[in-house]
């Protein structure tokens, strides 16, 4: 089936508009016209190959919302008209120890990602959502439950799982103390809903210009770390970090703010290696942790709370022709909080 798309040839050109192959629909796949698309830093970083190894054409794209156009005829989990969603990975082997315990992201064979992904189905590519439709498994259709505004559940799909995932994981919540370094796509998700899981918050800022802004979004606590009396004073302070940053950091700057037994985990992957100093996490037995997505179930798990409790991303709407732009204004920490693509400007 022939899809209208956006794509990037090279890490240095623009996006131009390029006609994709999508797979027939098997009796176990859903067809999706695709009505929004949030972008993601990730889609940066393998749109300009900043983690080596992206196949050109790449069509990024993971935080899908959309609305089902056909079904095979084993799909029993969404019928025509529903309206659904599509994250970070579209295939996994099913059979793998993480697999069964519904941690597909940890796919020991490698799950399939919605991008840039080799797509054991076809045997072609995956292209993502900056397009008209897609083809997806019923197993990693997401279903919305959000009666309005699903644009901005949309960035649910990636940014919104990425955070929920590490807070639940952890257990965090009431009488613990939060810290957020980088409020960008990732770091306002994790910001909401580490909030209303009862965590105190404070968002670990390089400047002021956010402050009213996180604030309005929940903060509890604003603290520019740039400053060095602000870092003494806050010196083994918080139970947890979450550190959203794209670009590279200095992570010891906020491993020294963590309690003793304290825990950063770390979602934002810089394209460079980070050199971590032993001594300020042995100190005070502090542990540095990773996360990566979250399985289907627990996507559901958290698009079904979000839609509870009226927790959406804060967007910026956007059209096709601008991604480029947008992708300049990401860079430069000039959104609030999340582009999202309106498919219908395709
Ligand atoms: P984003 O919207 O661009 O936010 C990143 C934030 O990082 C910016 O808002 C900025 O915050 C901060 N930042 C940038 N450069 C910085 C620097 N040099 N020092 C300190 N802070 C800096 O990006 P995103 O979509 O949230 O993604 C964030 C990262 O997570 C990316 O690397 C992405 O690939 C990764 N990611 C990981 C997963 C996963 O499964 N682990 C999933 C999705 C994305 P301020 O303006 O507030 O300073
Ligand atoms: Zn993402
Ligand atoms: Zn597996």
């Amino acid at each position: 089936m022939k899809t209208k798309s956006y794509a990037v040839t090279t890490p240095t050109t623009p996006f131009e508009p390029l006609t994709i192959e999508r797979r027939e629909v098997r009796p176990q796949d859903v067809s999706i016209e695709i009505l929004y698309c949030g972008i993601c830093h990730s889609d940066i970083h393998t749109a300009r190959n900043e983690w080596p190894g992206t196949v050109f054409p790449v069509v990024p794209g993971h935080e899908i919302v959309g609305r089902v156009t056909e079904v095979g005829s084993e799909v029993m989990n969404v019928k025509v008209g529903d309206t659904v969603g599509v994250g970070c990975f579209v295939d996994s082997c099913r059979t793998c120890v993480n697999c069964k315990n519904h941690e597909e992201s940890y796919c020991l064979n490698g799950a399939t990602s919605t991008y840039d992904s080799g797509d054991k189905i076809s045997g072609g590519r995956t292209y993502g959502g900056y397009s008209k439709q897609i083809i997806v498994d019923k197993d990693f259709v997401l279903k919305i439950t959000h009666k309005e505004n699903i644009e901005a559940v949309a960035p649910l799909l990636c940014a919104g799982i990425t955070t929920y995932s590490p807070l639940k994981h952890w257990n965090i919540g009431k009488g613990h103390k939060v810290g957020i370094v980088g409020l960008g796509g990732l770091g306002h998700m994790a910001l909401k809903l580490a909030v209303s899981f009862g965590a105190e918050v404070t968002v670990l800022a390089r400047s002021n210009g956010k402050e009213a802004d996180a604030k309005r979004l929940g903060a509890h606590h604003f603290e520019v770390i740039t400053d060095p009396q602000n870092v003494q004073r806050l010196y083994a302070n918080y139970d947890f970090i979450i550190d959203t940053v794209s670009a590279p950091h200095d992570y010891n700057l906020y491993l020294g703010l963590l309690k003793t037994n304290g825990n950063m985990i770390c979602v934002g992957i810089p394209p460079e290696p980070a050199k971590i100093d032993m001594m300020t996490l042995i100190e005070k037995g502090r542990s540095l942790s990773g996360s990566l997505v979250g399985g289907i179930k627990e996507t559901q798990e958290m698009l079904d709370y979000c839609a509870e409790h009226n927790i959406v991303s804060d967007i910026e709407m956007t059209t096709i022709d601008k991604i480029d732009e947008a992708y300049e204004r990401i860079l430069k920490g000039d959104v609030r909080y999340r582009f999202v693509i309106d498919m219908k400007s395709l």
